[in-house]
C-alpha cells in the first residue's frame, strides 16, 4: 500500500492515511473523520465482517474502488470491545489540530492527524472493554542466553489496576506459568517467537502471543528504562532482580509506553513471585479441572463460579488469582484461613461487612483511568464512594476481633487520607455525568463563581421563558413558541399561516428578524433574544471552564494519593475474599483444613464442590460424601496410592477430581467441602482425566493421553498429588493394560507421590499385593433385578466386574444386542479364568525402577565407582589422568 506510486496518485487525505497506516502495521487503523472513525482497504473488509457493519466505498485508489466502513465516535467503545475480543488490535488516529488551522494553510490542506493510542487486548482500561471480575494482564517474556541454560523470566502488568509482578521460570514450566497467570496478551521478541523450541508454547497461546522487535527486550538498557519510568535514580530500593527479570519488566514497560503514547499509567513497584511459593499446576490439569473456565470455555460450571461469593470486582479478581496460584507455605495458608475462622465466629460482623462492601466500586480501575487522563466525573465519584464505604468498613473492623490478615487490611484502609473524601464530598454533585465536557458535576455551593454564572444562566433562561408570553401578547399569536436547536440557538416559531403580524409592517419586520422558513412554520429572532442567548452561552462556557478546572484539581489530588488508594482497594478486596469464603463455608458446610509440611492426605466426608452445588440446584439428589486417605501408614514417609475400580457412571472421575479440588482449595486458603481434612503441602498437582481429542493439533486421543502421562511420570515428586483416570483406554486392551500397569509401578516406585488411579483394568488390582503403598478401592454398586444401582460410595477392595453391559442396557442399547453381548462376555470370561492376566503378578518381576533402587542400596558402590573414588585428579598429570580414564573404561 505504501509504495511511492500509491502515494503519488492518492488524494492528499489518502496520502496521509497511507503513511499513518504504514507506520502502524499489525493494527486496524481507526481514522478520525468528523464524528466517525473510518476504516479503509483491507482494514475495512476485516472490520466490517467482524463487526457486522456495512462495507461501502469511498473514491478510488490506483484505479480501484477503496473499500470503507465507519463507526460513530460516540459508540466507538462498543466496537473496540468487539474487535479486541476477536483478537484485533486497533490504532486510534485522531485529528490533532483544529480544522480551521488546516484551512488557513490552503484549501487542499488536510487536517493533521496522529495515532494517539494503540488499543491492544493487554493494555485496555475502559470499563466497557474490561470484565469486572477478571484481571487483564499484559505479559512480557524475556529470554537471556548466557552460556549454559537460557534464563527465562516473565513480567506481567494489569494497567487497569497497576499490579506489576515478575517471576523467573524455566522452559519446562513456562507454559504452566503463563497459563496460571492467563494474560490477555503476551509479548516476546521476534526471535523467541519464531524459535522452534518454543513453538508448542506459541501455538497453544494462539493470538495471545505477539512478536515484538528485539530491542524492546534488550537487557543492557533495561535498568535505565525502568528507573526512568519510576523516576528513580537506581533500582536498589526495589530489591534485587535478575537480568532476565529486568529485561522482561523493561519490555513490558516499553510496550506500555508504545501503546499509551504520552500517558503514564501508575504502575506499582514490580513484585517478585518465586515459583516455589505457588502450587505448580500443569496446563493439562488446569484445563481438566475446569478451575476458571470449563473445557468449552464457559464460566459457569467452574470451581471459581462455585466458590465466588464476593461482592466487589476487586474481590472477584483476587479470588480468581488465589485460585489460579494456590500457596505452598503452610503459614501463609493458615493466615488466610484464620480470617475465615474469625469471620465465622462473628456472623454479625461478616454480614455488616458484606453490606458495606457492596458499595465499594472499582477504585483501582477508576484510578488508572484518571491517571491516564481518560477519566470522567464518575471515576472521581467511584473514588469518593470507595472512600466512604472504606470508612464504614474501618468502623466495623475496629469493633471486631481480627485475624492478623484482617488487622493489616484495617491499617491499609485507615491509611486513606481524610482530605480525599472531604474534598470529593464537598465538590461532587450527587448525580454525575459520564463525560466531563457535559458539565454539571460540581456541586452547588462548592464554588462561588460557578454558582454565580449558573445563576446568570438560569436567570436568562427564565427571562426567555417570560419572553414567549410577551411576544405572544404583542403579536396576538397564541401558539407562538420560543424553541432551541443547535444550529439556530434560541428562536421564535409560529405556523406559516399565523406569521402575518410579524411580517406585515416595517416596524414588525424590524423587531422580528426573519431567520428561516420551513414547510409550515416560520422562525424569527429578536435582538433581545440574541443578547440573552449570548449571555447564556458565555455563562455556560465559563461554567464549564470552572468545572474542568475543578476536575483537574480533584484528579491531581486523587493521583497524588494513588498509593494509598491502591493499598486500601487491595485491602478491601482481601476482606471481600475472606467474607465471601466465610459465607461460602457457612452456606455449604465446609470445614477448615489442616495444612502442614507432612505428606498426609486424609479427607473425611469429602464432596465435589461443583457437582454438589449443581445437584442441589437441579434435583433433590444428595451428593454422597466420600473419604480419601493417602497418608503414609506410619504418619511420615511417602504417601499412598489408591487404585480405584468400578463401573462406568459409578462416580470415579468425580471422586478423583474432588480430591484434587480439595487440595487446591485448601492451599488457596479456603475451607473445603469435607467434614475434616488434613493435607500435607502438595508441591505439584497433575491430572489426566477424561479423554479430549486434540484434533486441531493433529493428535489422537491416545497420543494426547500419552503426552500428558509422560509429563506426569517425568515431573511428579514425592510431594506431588497425581490423579490418573483411565490410562490406556485409547488403545488395544493388552497395550492399554501394559501401559497402565507400568505407570502404576512407576508412580509407586519412581515418583513416590500421593495418587489416585482409576482404571477399568481389574487385572491391576493384584498389584496391591506387591506394592506396599498401593491400596484398592472401588465404587460400590447394587445389583437389582439385572440392573445396576450406583451408590456413589467409595469402599475398600476391588470391583468384581465392570457392569458395562448393564450400563449399556440403561443407555437404551437394543435388547437383542444386550443379550448377544452377555453371551460373548460369558465366553471371554471363561477363557480368562483359565489363564488370567492377574497371574502376571507371579510371572513378572517387579519394575526396574524399584529393583535398581534396591540393588543399589544392597550392593553398595560398584567397582567403577570405587575406582573413581580412589582417584585424586589434583595429584595427576594429564598423562596419568588419560591412563586412568582408559582403565575405568575397561572395567565397564
Ligand atoms: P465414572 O467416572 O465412574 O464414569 P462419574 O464420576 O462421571 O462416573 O459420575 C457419573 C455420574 O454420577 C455423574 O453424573 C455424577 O453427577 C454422579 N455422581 C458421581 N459421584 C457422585 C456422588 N458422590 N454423589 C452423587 N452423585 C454422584
Amino acid at each position: 500500500l505504501a509504495t511511492e506510486e500509491s502515494r503519488s496518485t492518492a488524494t492528499p487525505m489518502m496520502e496521509q492515511y497511507i503513511e499513518i497506516k504504514a507506520n502502524n502495521p499489525g493494527s486496524l487503523l481507526f481514522y478520525r473523520m468528523g464524528d466517525f472513525y473510518e476504516l479503509f482497504f483491507q482494514d475495512a473488509v476485516e472490520a466490517s465482517r467482524a463487526l457486522g457493519i456495512t462495507l461501502t466505498k469511498r473514491g478510488q485508489h490506483l484505479g480501484q474502488d477503496i473499500p470503507m466502513c465507519g463507526v460513530p465516535v460516540h459508540a466507538a467503545d462498543d466496537y473496540l470491545q468487539k474487535l479486541i475480543v476477536r483478537g484485533f488490535r486497533v490504532a486510534v488516529c485522531e485529528q490533532v489540530e483544529d480544522p480551521a488551522e488546516a484551512k488557513k494553510r490552503g484549501s487542499k490542506s488536510v487536517v493533521k492527524r496522529d495515532v494517539v493510542r494503540l488499543v491492544t487486548p493487554g493494555t485496555i482500561t475502559e470499563d466497557k472493554l474490561l470484565s469486572p471480575s477478571e484481571t487483564n494482564y499484559l505479559m512480557a517474556l524475556a529470554r537471556i542466553r548466557s552460556g549454559g541454560e537460557p534464563l527465562l523470566a516473565l513480567a506481567w502488568i494489569d494497567i487497569s489496576t497497576g499490579v506489576f509482578r515478575l517471576a523467573e521460570t524455566t522452559e519446562s514450566r513456562l507454559l504452566a506459568d503463563i497459563l496460571r497467570i492467563d494474560p490477555a496478551e503476551l509479548i516476546l521478541a521476534d526471535t523467541v517467537f519464531h524459535d522452534p523450541e518454543l513453538r508448542p508454547v506459541v501455538d497453544t497461546l494462539g493470538r495471545v502471543a505477539v512478536p515484538q522487535p528485539g530491542v524492546l527486550f534488550d537487557s543492557a538498557s533495561a535498568e535505565d528504562r525502568i528507573s526512568r519510568y519510576y523516576g528513580v535514580k537506581t533500582l536498589d530500593g526495589f530489591g534485587g532482580f535478575s537480568r532476565a527479570e529486568m529485561a522482561a519488566a523493561s519490555a513490558a514497560i516499553a510496550y506500555v509506553e508504545k501503546t499509551q503514547f504520552s500517558e503514564r499509567p501508575p504502575l506499582g513497584i514490580p513484585e517478585r513471585e518465586s515459583g516455589a511459593s505457588t502450587l505448580f499446576i500443569d496446563p493439562a490439569t488446569r484445563t481438566n479441572l475446569e478451575l476458571v473456565k470449563t473445557q468449552s470455555g464457559d464460566r459457569n460450571g467452574t470451581l471459581l463460579k462455585a466458590l465466588d461469593r464476593t461482592v466487589t470486582g476487586g474481590g472477584a479478581r483476587l479470588l480468581a488469582e488465589r485460585l489460579m496460584s494456590p500457596l505452598t507455605d503452610p503459614e501463609r495458608i493458615a493466615a488466610r484461613l484464620d480470617s475465615i475462622t474469625a469471620l465465622l465466629d462473628q456472623p454479625q460482623l461478616s454480614a455488616d461487612l458484606r453490606q458495606a462492601l457492596k458499595h465499594v466500586p472499582d477504585m483501582p480501575r477508576a484510578l488508572s483511568r484518571l491517571s491516564l487522563g481518560r477519566g470522567g466525573p464518575r471515576d472521581l465519584g467511584a473514588i469518593l464512594s470507595g472512600t466512604v464505604a472504606a470508612g464504614d468498613v474501618v468502623r466495623l473492623l475496629k469493633s471486631g476481633n481480627l485475624s492478623e490478615e484482617l488487622g493489616l487490611a484495617l491499617d491499609s484502609i485507615a491509611g486513606l487520607p481524610e482530605e480525599l473524601s472531604q474534598r470529593l464530598t464537598a465538590m461532587l454533585s450527587d448525580e454525575l455525568p459520564l463525560l466531563k465536557r457535559d458539565g454539571g458535576f460540581v456541586r452547588a455551593g462548592a464554588s462561588v463563581e460557578l454558582d454565580e454564572v449558573r445563576a446568570l444562566r438560569d436567570q436568562s433562561r427564565r427571562v426567555i421563558a417570560g419572553l414567549q408570553l410577551n411576544y405572544a401578547e404583542e403579536t396576538g399569536i397564541k401558539s407562538l413558541k420560543i424553541k432551541y436547536n443547535n444550529v439556530l440557538g434560541y428562536f421564535i416559531e409560529v405556523t406559516a399561516g399565523n406569521a402575518g403580524p410579524m411580517t406585515d409592517s416595517d416596524a414588525a419586520r424590524a423587531s422580528y428578524i426573519h431567520r428561516q422558513t420551513m414547510a409550515n412554520a416560520m422562525r424569527f429572532t429578536t435582538t433581545e433574544l440574541a443578547d440573552l442567548e449570548s449571555k447564556i452561552a458565555n455563562a455556560a462556557d465559563r461554567a464549564l471552564t470552572i468545572e474542568l478546572e475543578a476536575f483537574d484539581a480533584l484528579s491531581a489530588l486523587v493521583v497524588r494519593e494513588a498509593e494509598a488508594i491502591k493499598a486500601a482497594a487491595f485491602a478491601l478486596s482481601t476482606i471481600d475474599v475472606a467474607v465471601g469464603l466465610a459465607s461460602l463455608a457457612e452456606e455449604q458446610g465446609y470445614c477448615r483444613p489442616v495444612v502442614d509440611a507432612s505428606t498426609m492426605f486424609a479427607i473425611e466426608g469429602g464432596r465435589h464442590p461443583v457437582v454438589e452445588q449443581a445437584l442441589r440446584r437441579q434435583s433433590a439428589t444428595v451428593f454422597v460424601a466420600n473419604g480419601c486417605d493417602l497418608s503414609p501408614r506410619s504418619g511420615e514417609g511417602d504417601g499412598a496410592i489408591w487404585l480405584l475400580t468400578g463401573p462406568n457412571m459409578g462416580g470415579k472421575s468425580t471422586f478423583l477430581r474432588q480430591n484434587a479440588l480439595i487440595a487446591i482449595m485448601a492451599q488457596m486458603g479456603s475451607f473445603v467441602p469435607a467434614t475434616s481434612a488434613h493435607i500435607g503441602i502438595v508441591d505439584r498437582l497433575f491430572s489426566r482425566v477424561g479423554a479430549s481429542d486434540d484434533l486441531a493439533r493433529g493428535r489422537s486421543t491416545f497420543m494426547v493421553e500419552m503426552v500428558e502421562t509422560a509429563a506426569i511420570l517425568n515431573q511428579a515428586t514425592d510431594r506431588s498429588l497425581v490423579i490418573l483416570d483411565e490410562i490406556g483406554r485409547g488403545t488395544a486392551t493388552f497395550d492399554g493394560l501394559s501401559i497402565a500397569w507400568a505407570a502404576v509401578e512407576h508412580l509407586h516406585e519412581g515418583n513416590r507421590c500421593r495418587g489416585l488411579f482409576a482404571t477399568h483394568f481389574h487385572e491391576l488390582t493384584v498389584l496391591s499385593e506387591k506394592l506396599g503403598r498401593l491400596s484398592n478401592a472401588t465404587m460400590r454398586v447394587k445389583e437389582w433385578d439385572g440392573d445396576v444401582i450406583f451408590l456413589h460410595e467409595v469402599g475398600p477392595g476391588a470391583a468384581d466386574r465392570s457392569y458395562g453391559i448393564q450400563v449399556a442396557r440403561l443407555a437404551g442399547l437394543p435388547a437383542s444386542v444386550v443379550a448377544r453381548a452377555r453371551e460373548v462376555l460369558a465366553k471371554l470370561e471363561d477363557a480368562d479364568r483359565k489363564n488370567p492376566a492377574s497371574q502376571l503378578i507371579d510371572d513378572l518381576p517387579l519394575f526396574q525402577v524399584a529393583i535398581r533402587r534396591e540393588e543399589k542400596a544392597k550392593a553398595g558402590p560398584s567397582k567403577v565407582e570405587e575406582a573413581l573414588k580412589s582417584l585424586n585428579p589434583d595429584d595427576m598429570t594429564p598423562r596419568e589422568a588419560m591412563d586412568a580414564l582408559y582403565a575405568l573404561k575397561k572395567q565397564l
